[in-house]
């Protein structure tokens, strides 16, 4: 692969906001669409081929009738750290109940050659201190988290209770039981006496809704079922030699896209990565651990530490220390200096936002120049700039993707926004001229703005038989992003109404873990068969939540993407999608003092 080293440094070309802002502009309405999210497909009926498990044979079993004390949905990080938290608390008999074919989540399905995350392995890999685990990079690649995944299943017995490749299709309240039942495809009736809900925001794999797809003819499939048994190759990076006398296309280019096309332009032989928008793409900087310097660090409580850290860093805080030191605290340190570079009287929020925006502007210069600099070609060069602001669409870090364009046989195909025709029984089509290949990887996505009960498969029915659909008709009302009015005994875990922190989704969960093991232990330590917050407590909560400053990410004038809805207005519920308005290092310090103090302030045992 012909390499170029990286840009020097930021230029320092002058910045004209008015003519970026334009631009930003005329990009997003060339990208606006009537249809928003309906521009997808579901698959299911003709297309549900594409969500077949490729990694793990599906075995047989009798259904289960039995009582459990906790059943969760989803074993995937939440339900891994859950169930952990639980196990400590001295709950043994965790049911997981998880649609892959082993633990992982989004790490069970995303096994597509390159897959790593970006946030550093210290604070994104869950339990690193419980399981006695170092990561080996400072960004893991895919098999090492799933393997993590693992380990967390084996040390906390989590395996013994689990069903997986089992959907649950409904879960009711049964009130006079005080107790869930929980039904599933696989024909299972079996009772809890509490549930939790961790089924993810990304796992609904989508395809984009292309005339013409189904007539292909050649072999396709998406990211998150990677066919290594047509590419050759496998999760760890081995070559992909089946690919060297075929042509392949890639149609997207988010995250997965951008780790994965390194990888195939090493393999295939024409590549054609087939753009719709840009990724704003950064450096990345990985490096292998130091054993010995690892040794040092990894003292007693040293994973919160560098959590704590990274999440101060990230979320207005004032951290001094910069454990982490990566693009995301970066952006946040940014930030931060130039807003203390205002004279103390002028810190006030306007003044403040343009701050921020002059610091967004800058950085997404560098970002627009590091793709000038690395690609060769000047036309690619220019198509792979990212004309928005940096948390329109979700960063992206690699420092191989820009590079993978110099490689002879990999094309750019940019759509200039308007995304592929249509797609023939031998390729597809942009621009009026068809490319024909062996091969279509769709790099498309989940399903974010669609029903949350589309989405998990499921409608939670509580008390006086209340859906969760009817409860959150107008959006989404928590408290703490946990505990919902109506819905007894019933835990979410995920980041909105919470800290709501996305740069780090997994301390969200740890956090919501460790609280909702502590609720349960209470529960039963004090023979109560139920608890559930308050309807007050829980209008308080949201009451609280909409005195914040909103949603940072996604805003309206972005160009569309799942953080936008898609560029359409959003639903009555969008300004719920947040989270406690102090920040998140604040949300972390007050929810560890509300479990520890034994009130459970807002929620009624009986
Ligand atoms: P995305 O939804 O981010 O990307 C889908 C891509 O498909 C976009 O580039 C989109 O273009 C394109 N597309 C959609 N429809 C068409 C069309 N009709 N023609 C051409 N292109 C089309 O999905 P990803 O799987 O890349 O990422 C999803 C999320 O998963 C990420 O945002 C991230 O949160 C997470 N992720 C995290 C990783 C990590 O932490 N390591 C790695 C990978 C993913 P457009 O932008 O115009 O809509």
């Amino acid at each position: 692969m012909t390499t170029t080293t990286e840009p020097p440094s930021a230029e320092t070309r002058p910045i004209d906001k008015q003519a970026l802002l334009a631009r930003y502009i005329a990009e997003r309405d060339k990208r606006l669409r009537a249809d928003g999210n309906a521009q997808y497909l579901e698959l299911k009926g003709q297309l549900a081929h594409y969500l077949d498990d490729p990694y793990t044979p599906f075995v047989e079993r009798a259904p289960k009738t039995d009582h459990v004390t906790f059943a969760f949905v989803g074993g995937g990080f939440a339900g891994l750290v859950t169930g952990a938290r639980l196990v400590e608390a001295g709950v043994t008999d965790v049911r997981i109940v998880e649609k892959g074919g082993d633990f992982g989540g989004t790490w069970y399905w995303n096994r597509y050659p390159g897959a790593q995350c970006d946030t550093a392995s210290m604070v994104y890999m869950p339990l690193l201190e419980e399981t006695g685990h170092m990561p080996t990079e400072k960004y893991a690649h895919a098999p090492e988290i799933l393997a993590q995944c693992q380990r967390i299943g084996r040390q906390y017995g989590l395996y013994e209770n689990a069903l997986f490749h089992t959907e649950v299709e409904d879960l009711s309240w049964d009130e006079p039981n005080a107790r869930w039942v929980i039904q599933t495809n696989r024909g299972d009736r079996f009772t809890a006496s509490f549930i939790g809900l961790g089924t993810g925001p990304l796992h609904v794999a989508k395809l984009p809704g292309i005339p013409g797809i189904s007539s292909f003819k050649g072999h396709s499939f998406h990211t998150s079922r990677w066919d290594y048994a047509y590419t050759g190759g496998d999760p760890s990076g081995a070559p992909m030699t089946r690919l060297a006398d075929k042509r392949v296309a890639i149609i997207g280019t988010g995250a997965t896209s951008v780790q994965a096309v390194p990888h195939l332009a090493r393999a295939c032989k024409e590549l054609y990565v087939v753009q719709r928008t840009p990724s704003s793409v950064d450096v990345r900087a990985n490096a292998p651990i130091d054993p010995d310097w690892f040794a040092g660090i990894a003292t007693p409580g040293w994973q919160r530490r560098w959590l704590e850290n990274f999440t101060a860093n990230q979320a207005g805080g004032t951290a001094e220390e910069d454990l982490v030191q990566d693009g995301w605290t970066d952006l946040s340190r940014r930030i931060r200096s130039k807003i203390m570079q205002l004279p103390p009287e002028d810190r006030v929020p306007q003044k403040m936002l343009a701050a921020y925006e002059d610091s967004d502007f800058e950085k997404m210069e560098e970002i627009r120049a590091r793709a000038e600099a690395i690609v060769t070609d000047r036309e690619t060069a220019e198509k792979l700039k990212a004309w928005y602001r940096q948390l329109c669409k979700r960063p992206c870090f690699h420092d191989a993707y820009l590079q993978a364009f110099n490689t002879p046989g990999t094309h750019l195909i940019d759509t200039d926004g308007q995304g592929v025709e249509k797609i023939t029984e031998k390729g597809f089509v942009v621009a009026g001229v068809e490319y024909e290949v062996d091969c279509i990887i769709y790099a498309s996505g989940f399903e974010v703005g669609t029903e949350y009960k589309r989405r998990a498969g499921f409608d939670l029915t509580g008390r006086d038989g209340l859906k969760l659909s009817q409860a959150w008709a107008e959006g989404m009302k928590t408290k703490h992003g946990i505990h919902v009015h109506g819905f007894p005994n019933a835990f979410f875990v995920q980041p909105t109404q919470g800290a709501n922190l996305i740069s780090n989704v997994p301390h969200n969960l740890t956090e919501s873990g460790r609280t909702i093991a502590m609720t349960v232990k209470h529960a039963l330590d004090g023979g109560y068969r139920q608890v559930e917050v308050t309807e007050e407590a829980q209008a308080a909560w949201v009451a609280l939540l909409l005195t914040g400053m909103g949603r940072m990410m996604g805003a309206p004038d972005c160009t569309p993407g799942y953080y936008n809805n898609e560029g359409q207005t959003p639903g009555p519920g969008a300004q719920l999608n947040v989270g406690y308005p102090a920040g998140a290092t604040a949300f972390f310090t007050y929810i560890d003092a509300w479990r520890s103090s034994g009130e459970f302030e807002g929620l009624v045992f009986s």
